[in-house]
């Protein structure tokens, strides 16, 4: 059998005490109308990147609506998730050529046919999230299940071989799902294909409220100066995040503003072999210069250190060229942080109105605007207090699973 990864019951009711009532009624509602329905989310990694992220939260809210929600996670060698990871890269615009190759597409569809067999599958609704897993529905042309495909990277310009390999496995299913319209190829032909954004968790380690001394006193432990300004990435160790973008800008922006500091928080993930040699990378160049500091889940820096990097930080920075959403963003701006973030894929559908003067298209763009947010702390927090207003009414949880709930009714009621 897959690995089913446990997790406890959430508490929808906590919601009210920072949402509107009427979001919170129209998500019990649909549990009770779907109460007792079987629904499975399906991806490649228990943790680093968002998706991990979001399911640790979302599943225990769903079973507390009254949903059996399951989380399983496919297995793979290196040799597969090398070859997903590529995948995962052409779908946003990379080259793949290898993907011509008979042996590469094997390895995928071995691997799919070996995870098909091992899924358990008493479910009426599988999610399969992202394309490691796009090929088990194939595998299972029995299922009576509903079957939907959610893609969470920017597919709005896919290397064209690879997207033809995948789509044909993507049209199998009974509905796709992208983060927003232009993420749509053109050419996808699935009964339904719908649009909703990934969300936050207001309530986990990751987003709780703590107080801002503590998150100080903390990033102070880990070698930081609490009286020097300090702006942060975090992020996955990943081409598309630009963490060289993102020092270059550091270094133009310290020609302003002497003795600030960055810190490139980052994590691992368990299908993300090119992550190991990024991360060396990363080092090489930030051992140029003391105030820079590459930190990971590998050396203890999880969810409650990035919570307080992202409160303590007087900037937070996001210089991505490809982005399916970045929750990074959306946790950054519901704690009031402001942020400096590359004009790409999901990001803009988090900073609108004001915040929106804060996208960025060139590292000499994004040293300009760190700048003058860090000399301009009053500008700085009303973006902050903007940015959780944008969040709050858009972002957090019980919006996605209102959107995914009425998805599956739709679909379970014909
Ligand atoms: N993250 C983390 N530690 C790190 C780097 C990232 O916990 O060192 C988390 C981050 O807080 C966010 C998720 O990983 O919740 C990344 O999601 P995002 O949508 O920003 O990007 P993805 O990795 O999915 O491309």
């Amino acid at each position: 059998m897959l690995h089913k990864i446990s997790l406890g019951i959430g508490d929808i009711d906590k919601y009210r005490l920072i949402q509107p009532r009427e979001p919170i009624d129209e998500v019990v509602k649909l549990g009770d109308e779907l109460k007792g329905l079987r629904l499975c989310h399906i991806n490649s990694t228990p943790f680093g990147g968002g998706v991990a992220e979001l399911l640790v939260s979302y599943i225990p809210l769903l079973c507390a609506v009254g949903i059996k929600a399951d989380w399983q996670v496919i297995r793979g060698d290196r040799q597969f998730f090398t070859i997903t990871k590529s995948l995962h890269n052409a779908l946003q615009g990379a080259a793949y050529e290898e993907i011509s190759q008979e042996k590469t597409r094997n390895t995928y569809q071995n691997s799919n046919l070996a995870n098909a067999s091992q899924l358990d599958p008493n479910y009426d609704v599988f999610v399969v999230n992202d394309p490691q897993p796009a090929a088990l529905r194939h595998y299972l042309p029995k299922s009576k299940a509903k079957w939907i495909w959610r893609c969470h990277v920017d597919s709005s310009n896919p290397d064209e071989e690879v997207w033809g390999f995948l789509r044909p496995y993507v049209e199998e299913h009974d509905a796709a799902v992208f983060t927003t319209k232009e993420f749509i190829p053109r050419d996808l032909q699935v009964a339904k294909i719908t649009t909703m954004a990934p969300a936050i968790d207001a309530f986990s380690s990751k987003n709780m409220f703590i107080k801002k001394y503590v998150c100080r006193e903390l990033i102070e432990n880990l070698g930081f100066d609490r009286h020097r300004l300090l702006i942060t990435q975090v992020s996955r160790f990943d081409r598309w995040k630009d963490p060289f973008g993102t020092i270059r800008a550091y270094q133009l922006a310290k020609e302003k503003i002497p003795g600030l500091q960055l810190a490139m928080v980052g994590s691992f993930a368990q299908d993300d072999p090119e992550s190991w040699d990024m991360h060396a990378a990363i080092n090489t160049e930030a051992n140029k210069d003391g105030n820079i500091f590459v930190l990971s889940n590998l050396t203890g820096v999880g969810n409650m250190e990035v919570n307080a990097f992202q409160r303590a930080s007087d900037v937070i920075v996001q210089k991505s060229i490809r982005e399916g959403f970045g929750l990074v963003v959306a946790e950054a701006l519901w704690k009031e942080t402001s942020v400096v973030a590359g004009n790409a894929g999901g990001i803009p559908l988090q900073m609108t109105g004001n915040l929106s003067n804060y996208l960025v298209d060139s590292v000499e763009e994004c040293a300009e605007k760190i700048v003058y947010l860090l000399q301009n702390p009053a500008v700085s927090q009303k973006l902050g207090r903007e940015g959780k207003e944008i969040i709050r009414q858009n972002f957090l949880l019980p919006r996605l699973m209102k959107d995914e709930l009425s998805l599956i009714k739709e679909l379970v009621t014909g």
